[in-house]
């Protein structure tokens, strides 16, 4: 098809261009936390963006966790309207990153590009997802001035810490209602043939045992704490741990490990604390009266959580019926449901379409172990349309010497274009035509 062909043309021919934008945004530290130069990479973003003739909107998350006025939780959402009605199609990136860490041997925040290779904090993970996007998009308006619809394209912060300053912010605003937003695409790296439906849910919670402080040369006149923890991790090997190995999802979850429930056991605190690195003293002898254990349960789509809770409760009653003076305490600390979309949604089946055309072969369709801010466009937003597309190797996420790949870059941004042909350059055959907006609200 002429268009397509003429996409592809325009794409290559920006390679420099998209070279340039994601070494700009790589240089702009956005480190989270604490949430630094969000305002800055919104103004970068903004100028950019309007002179591409996006309409801009500059929101602050005030009252968000981490939001202050040294830190502001800033976001970035810019629209372009067509000159008829039609569907729109945003494209979500976090432009926040996670810390440095050790272990580099490039600038964090220099962008080098050695062997077709971008290197900095965040080139995956995901300001190569978000410059894929926007040029993307510029090569589309470039080649169908005349489309039908919209496109919106955001740069929202604090994904790497729960995205409440981001995207669950703008989704409690309207931003992704399904009657604004039709098509939701995000960024982040997946591998540019692979789609990423949805993610396993989350369930964290605290637990804490007590027991009653004495001296340690007497601990029969006490009661310990560490102990009592010590029988539930017991009891959870014996039944919990077996049990959650056996519960497999239809979900396609990668790595395969992550297709059954998991518990990690996140931290385990009793008695004194450590004491600083300097101090030199022993510790007194004394039994101690609390333990507390975090605990990062991940779920699927086939349980419920009330049911993740009452398996945590059940060995909780196990042991109380074996111990005396058993005593303790059980505190959610934070939930996630799972979602994934369907493989038939109309954004599914486009990408789906374009990844085939753009690198022969057939896309591969995965779901996260861990969560992203789809959990937002989903529950708070109402929107199911959603998925996770992107270049970059979700495996470089965080590491040290993360890199992307400029022709992966080039690679996802065709097939991110051609999305845009197929759902607003022939508006009158598209996938949502016959139901409307509200067919997946
Ligand atoms: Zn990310």
């Amino acid at each position: 098809m002429a268009l397509a062909d003429d996409l592809i043309r325009e794409i290559d021919g920006r390679r420099e261009d998209l070279i340039a934008l994601t070494q700009d945004l790589l240089r702009i530290p956005t480190l989270n936390p604490p949430g630094e130069n969000y305002r800055d990479i919104c103004d970068y973003l903004q100028k950019r963006l309007s002179r591409s003739g996006f309409d801009i909107e500059l929101i602050r998350a005030h009252g968000t966790p981490g939001d202050s006025d040294k830190y502001p939780r800033w976001n970035i959402v810019a629209r372009r309207d067509g000159d008829r009605p039609g569907e729109c199609v945003h494209f979500n990136s976090h432009i926040d990153v996670v810390d440095v860490g050790h272990g580099w041997t490039k600038d964090p925040f220099g962008g080098e590009l050695v062997d077709g290779k971008i290197y900095g904090r965040g080139a995956c993970d995901m300001k190569g997802g978000l410059a894929a996007s926007i040029v993307a998009a510029e090569a589309f308006l470039a080649v169908c001035p005349d489309f039908a619809g919209a496109i919106e394209i955001s740069g929202t912060a604090d994904e790497e810490s729960g995205g409440y300053g981001g995207v669950a912010y703008l989704a409690g605003k309207g931003y992704f209602s399904p009657d604004r937003v039709q098509h939701v695409i995000i960024p982040e790296p997946l591998n540019k043939d692979r789609i990423c439906l949805g993610h396993r849910g989350v369930w964290w919670a605290e637990l804490e045992t007590f027991g009653e402080i004495a001296h340690g040369s007497m601990p029969f006149l006490g009661d310990c704490a560490v102990r009592h923890m010590g029988a539930v991790i017991d009891e959870m090997e014996q039944s919990l741990f077996p049990a959650l190995a056996q519960k497999r999802t239809e979900m396609p979850v990668v790595p395969e490990g992550a297709k059954q429930s998991t518990l990690n056991i996140n931290s385990i605190h009793g008695g004194q604390s450590e004491g600083d690195a300097d101090f030199t003293g022993l510790p007194s002898p004394c039994v101690p009266d609390s333990c507390r254990m975090v605990i990062d349960r991940r779920f699927l789509l086939e349980e419920n959580i009330d049911d993740v809770q009452a398996e945590v409760l059940e060995v909780l009653k196990t042991v109380e019926g074996r111990r005396d003076k058993f005593r303790y305490d059980l505190r959610e600390l934070h939930r996630v449901l799972p979602t994934m979309t369907e493989k038939d949604a109309p954004v599914v089946r486009t990408v789906a379409k374009a990844i085939a055309e753009t690198m022969g072969r057939e896309a591969e369709y995965v779901v996260s172990p861990g969560t992203y801010d789809q959990k937002h466009i989903d529950r708070i937003g109402k929107l199911k349309n959603c998925i996770a597309y992107g270049p970059g190797i979700l495996d470089l996420a965080h590491k040290p010497d993360e890199y992307v790949g400029v022709d992966d870059m080039l690679d996802s941004a065709k097939v991110m274009g051609r999305s845009l042909i197929e759902l607003l350059a022939r508006p009158c055959e598209s996938s949502l035509n016959k139901g409307g907006s509200h067919a997946f609200a």
